[in-house]
């Protein structure tokens, strides 16, 4: 893939930690960035007059740089995240000292702990008489953020966002974090990040910030974002001065894309714009075929939002897609079905293959995971199993749809299950004319039988779906063949199939309902 260009660990160099805000509402998110915003010299440059682009870059009196994600809340993230970017190196949880631990307080640590990011606690409103930071110790120690002077590793600095108390010694924790981390990137190659935010504007047309995570981005580059396409034609800082390179953890706001990326979508630099405009195509092409409209789309932060409100007993879901257009269309669906005194909360939802940190959310929040299209890598279904997670994988909307409905009316089966018999490794393939591709296959798991249907898996992505065509062993055909065998597989209507798919055969069965 892209990620994958030749790294030389030579032109591996120290890069700046991006850190993303988060904490309850009210307790001083905003406060905090406008003024580590204000209190230093942005960008090496004073008194610039400053633009919001969804992120910025401060400098301290050592030249050290630190990105911030300049998106209140941690919708951003958590948005970001669903999405499979991981833009966040470090979070600075904030709570305030007169109120303590909140519901937010808690969600924002189970995300960061879900996406591996160290956090630093801020307590804020020092300043204030009622401030109790003890209070704020003690609660947030029962999360398993315990501070270094009760013996854990958390680091605790007490501040004033409002009155800028505190802040350089909350700037030095989090160099010295980034530090440990190691954080490493190559200015030389071509750069790939994540957009921040984007918008249209009337002027100037596509407007994306984005946040260069590995190597450089110059104007005139020829891009892919997400499923939009261009050359960078104008590239401009959070202080709107123009630039023509922007290296490994910068925040630019760029100009030149033919349509309005999103939130959360990958950015790529090709070597040529033949390629680009290509990709981009393609890109946009497979999203018309998943009827990914402007109408169905509904933002996360709205699904989230529409959750939180009313106090029902709730369905907890994670939902997993092989494309994001799937995820939203069935978070919408989802957030859809009415059951008396039943509620629907997704408070997960994410594109590609079903991952350990999902089971250990869904363990940690008794949900269930749904998954379309996609599977369970090694690693989650090993955790799976250990945790007692329920992964319940579909391949029809409205399958999900009823089996979601039985569920929250008790009944936690539907009619008819799907069951898969087995699995086979590709481990060779062959073309042989008039016959197709033949996926010379070995049997990891349970069997493959003849009748059976199959999908294909390519990185955790089902990637086709229908029948076996040819089951054999040597020359003979086979009924089914076990674990442990090798056989040769055709399906019908696929000859794609490469070394390293996964080829899964199932079976429908009925379930007999009490
Ligand atoms: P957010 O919702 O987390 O972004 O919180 P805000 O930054 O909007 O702050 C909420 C309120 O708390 C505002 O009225 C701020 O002025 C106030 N506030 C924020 N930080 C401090 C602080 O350090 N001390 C005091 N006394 N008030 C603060």
């Amino acid at each position: 893939h892209f990620e994958n260009e030749e790294e030389n660990e030579a032109d591996l160099k120290e890069r700046p930690p991006v850190v993303t805000i988060m904490g309850h509402v009210d307790h001083g998110k905003t406060t905090l960035l406008d003024s580590i915003r204000n209190s230093k010299v942005t960008s090496g440059e004073a008194g610039g007059i400053t633009q919001h682009i969804g992120a910025y870059q401060v400098t301290d009196e050592n030249g050290k740089k630190i990105t911030f994600l300049d998106t209140p809340g941690h919708a951003a993230f958590t948005t970001m995240r669903a999405r499979g970017a991981k833009v966040t190196d470090l979070t600075i949880l904030v709570v305030a000292a007169d109120d303590g631990v909140m519901p937010q307080t808690v969600e924002a640590i189970n995300h960061a702990k879900a996406a591996e990011v160290p956090i630093i606690v801020a307590v804020n409103k020092m300043d204030k008489p009622s401030s109790n930071p003890d209070r704020v110790m003690q609660e947030l120690t029962e999360h398993g953020l315990v501070p270094e002077d009760w013996g854990g590793d958390t680091i605790f600095v007490p501040i004033s966002a409002l009155k800028g108390e505190g802040i350089d010694t909350l700037l030095e924790m989090v160099l010295l974090v980034s530090e440990v981390a190691e954080l490493k990137a190559n200015a030389k190659r071509k750069a790939i990040g994540t957009v921040i935010e984007a918008q249209l504007d009337k002027g100037r047309g596509s407007v994306a910030t984005l946040l260069v995570q590995d190597g450089t981005l110059r104007v005139g580059d020829p891009i892919v974002v997400g499923h939009a396409y261009g050359r960078v034609r104008a590239m401009v800082n959070e202080l709107g001065r123009r630039l023509k390179e922007a290296g490994p953890s910068t925040p630019v706001e760029i100009t030149g894309l033919n349509e309005v990326p999103q939130a959360g979508d990958r950015f790529v630099v090709f070597e040529d714009e033949k390629t680009a405009r290509q990709v981009g195509e393609s890109r946009a092409s497979t999203a018309i075929q998943e009827q990914r409209s402007e109408k169905t789309r509904v933002t996360l932060d709205n699904l989230f939002d529409q959750m939180k409100q009313g106090e029902m007993k709730e369905l907890n879901l994670i939902v997993k897609a092989d494309v994001q257009g799937t995820v939203e269309a069935m978070a919408a669906a989802l957030m859809k079905i009415e059951v008396e005194g039943v509620n629907v909360r997704i408070i997960h939802t994410g594109a590609g293959a079903i991952t350990e940190s999902d089971i250990s959310l869904a363990a940690a929040s008794n949900a269930i995971v749904i998954g379309f299209n996609v599977r369970p890598d090694t690693n989650a279904k090993r955790a799976a199993e250990e945790e007692g997670v329920d992964i319940r994988l579909h391949r029809i909307i409205y399958k999900v749809i009823e089996e979601i409905e039985y569920a929250m009316k008790g009944l936690l089966d539907p009619e008819f299950e799907e069951k898969i018999i087995g699995q086979a490794e590709v481990r060779e393939t062959f073309k042989v004319s008039k016959v197709g591709t033949i996926a010379g296959s070995y049997v990891t798991e349970g069997k493959i039988t003849r009748d059976s249907g199959v999908r294909v898996i390519r990185d955790g992505i089902v990637i086709f779906e229908g029948e076996l065509d040819t089951l054999k062993r040597f020359k003979d055909d086979a009924k089914e063949v076990a674990r442990g065998y090798e056989c040769g597989i055709t399906i019908k209507g696929f000859n794609d199939v490469k070394e390293g798919d996964i080829i899964e055969a199932y079976i429908m069965q009925e379930i007999v309902r009490k």
